[in-house]
C-alpha cells in the first residue's frame, strides 16, 4: 500500500480551471502511451505516484488509451484499488471518448449511444462511480453537436461525471458548442487542445481557440507540450531505442527531418542559457500564457516526469527569449 509524501503539496502550483472553481496542477500527466500492455506495470505503477508525491492532482486518461485500447484505463483502475484508494478525493480523474473503441456502428463517434456506453465501460475499467471531467475526444462532423453535448449533461447530470469537456474543437466549433450548451443548460468548463512550440494553432485565427476560452472563461489543458518528445534533448542526435519515434506509430520519423532539427538545436541553446532543459522550456513556455490552465505531459519513466516538473521553476520569459523562441517556434 502506497503512502503518500506529506509534503506532496508545498512546490506543486494549482491554476484555477477558467471561471470554474476547480484549481489544476499546472503540469498534469497523461496515460496516453506507456500505460498499455506493453510497459512494465510497476514502471507505470511508480510514474503514477510519483506524479500523486510531486502534487500532481490530475491524471488524465481516454477510453482509447494502451496500447490495446482500455488498458491505460484497466492498469490505472489497478492502481486506484491497491494504492490509491484513500487518495480518490484528492485526484481530478478524466477520461474521453470519441476516436474508434470498438467494433460496429456504435463504438466511434459522437452519438449519445456510444458516449455513454463508452463512459460506463471507462468507469467500469477503472473501478469508479464517477469520472471529474468527461471529454468529447473530438468533433463528429456526422453527428448534430447539440446530441453531442447532450451526451455530456447526461454523464454530469447522472453523476458519472462532475465536469464536462471538449477536446480538439475548433474556435468555431468550440463558439458553436458554447451556444448550444448555454440553450441545454450544460456548462463546459475545460478544452483540451495539442499546443507547443511547433503546434501553435490555438493562437491562430480571428477569433483564436485562446480567445474563445479566454472570452468564456474555459480552462485549457493542453497536451503534448513536448511535441511528443521532440521539445527534449533525446532526438538531437539521432532516435534513440525505446523512444516513441523508434516505436513507430504517433510520432512519425519524418517529423524530425533537418529543418525541424535545425530548429529544436536552436531551441535547444535557448533553454540551456536559461539554466533549463529544452522539455522544461517548451511547458514553461505553454505556461506563459495564463489562458493555459495545465500542460499535460507524457512520461515514460519517473525522470522524465521529475524532470518535467522542474520547469516551474522557471516560467518568466524576457521579451527578448520570446522573440528568439518566436524564431524558432514554427511547424
Ligand atoms: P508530451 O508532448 O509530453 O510527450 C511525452 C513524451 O516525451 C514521453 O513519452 C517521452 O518520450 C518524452 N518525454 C517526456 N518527458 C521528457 C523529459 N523530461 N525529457 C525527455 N523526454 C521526455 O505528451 P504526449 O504526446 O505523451 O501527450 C500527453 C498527454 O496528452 C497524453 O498522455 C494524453 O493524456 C493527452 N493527449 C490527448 C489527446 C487528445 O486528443 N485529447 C491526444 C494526445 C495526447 P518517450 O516515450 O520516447 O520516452
Amino acid at each position: 500500500m502506497f503512502t503518500p509524501a506529506p509534503e506532496r503539496y508545498d512546490s506543486m502550483t494549482y491554476r484555477r480551471c477558467g471561471r470554474s472553481g476547480l484549481d489544476l496542477p499546472a503540469i498534469a500527466l497523461g496515460l496516453w502511451q506507456n500505460f498499455g500492455e506493453a510497459n512494465p506495470y510497476e514502471v507505470q505503477r511508480d510514474i503514477v505516484l510519483r506524479a500523486v508525491d510531486l502534487g500532481i492532482t490530475h491524471i488524465d486518461l481516454a477510453n482509447n488509451y494502451g496500447p490495446p485500447p482500455g488498458s491505460a484505463e484497466k492498469h490505472f483502475g489497478r492502481m486506484l484499488a491497491e494504492d490509491l484508494t484513500d487518495l480518490r478525493d484528492e485526484l481530478v480523474i478524466s477520461t474521453k471518448a470519441g476516436y474508434e473503441m470498438w467494433p460496429g456502428p456504435y463504438g466511434d463517434g459522437g452519438s449519445r449511444k456510444y458516449l455513454l456506453a463508452s463512459l460506463d465501460q471507462s468507469l467500469r475499467r477503472m473501478g469508479l462511480d464517477y469520472v471529474d471531467i468527461f471529454y468529447s475526444h473530438r468533433f463528429d462532423p456526422t453527428t448534430p453537436l447539440r446530441e453531442t453535448l447532450g451526451a455530456l449533461k447526461t454523464a454530469v447530470d447522472s453523476g458519472r461525471a462532475l465536469y464536462a469537456g471538449i477536446s480538439s474543437y475548433s474556435a468555431e466549433r468550440t463558439q458553436e458548442a458554447l451556444a448550444i450548451a448555454d440553450d441545454i443548460g450544460l456548462e463546459i468548463r475545460v478544452h483540451q487542445p495539442s499546443y507547443s512550440l511547433l503546434n501553435r494553432w490555438v493562437e491562430e485565427g480571428e477569433p483564436s481557440l485562446l480567445d474563445v476560452l479566454g472570452d468564456a472563461g474555459i480552462g485549457s489543458v493542453v497536451f503534448s507540450p513536448l511535441a511528443q518528445g521532440m521539445l527534449t534533448d533525446k532526438y538531437l542526435d539521432g532516435i534513440p531505442a525505446g523512444s516513441r519515434a523508434a516505436r513507430g506509430g504517433s510520432l512519425r520519423q519524418e517529423f524530425l527531418n533537418e529543418r525541424t532539427l535545425t530548429h529544436v538545436r536552436a531551441l535547444n541553446e535557448i533553454a540551456t542559457e536559461r539554466g533549463q532543459t529544452l522539455a522544461q522550456m517548451a511547458i514553461a513556455w505553454v505556461l506563459r500564457d495564463p489562458r493555459v490552465t495545465t500542460a499535460l505531459v507524457g512520461a515514460s519513466s519517473v525522470a522524465q516526469l521529475e524532470s518535467s516538473v522542474g520547469a516551474l521553476e522557471n516560467l518568466d520569459f524576457s521579451d527578448d527569449e520570446l522573440d528568439r523562441i518566436d524564431r524558432h517556434a514554427v511547424d
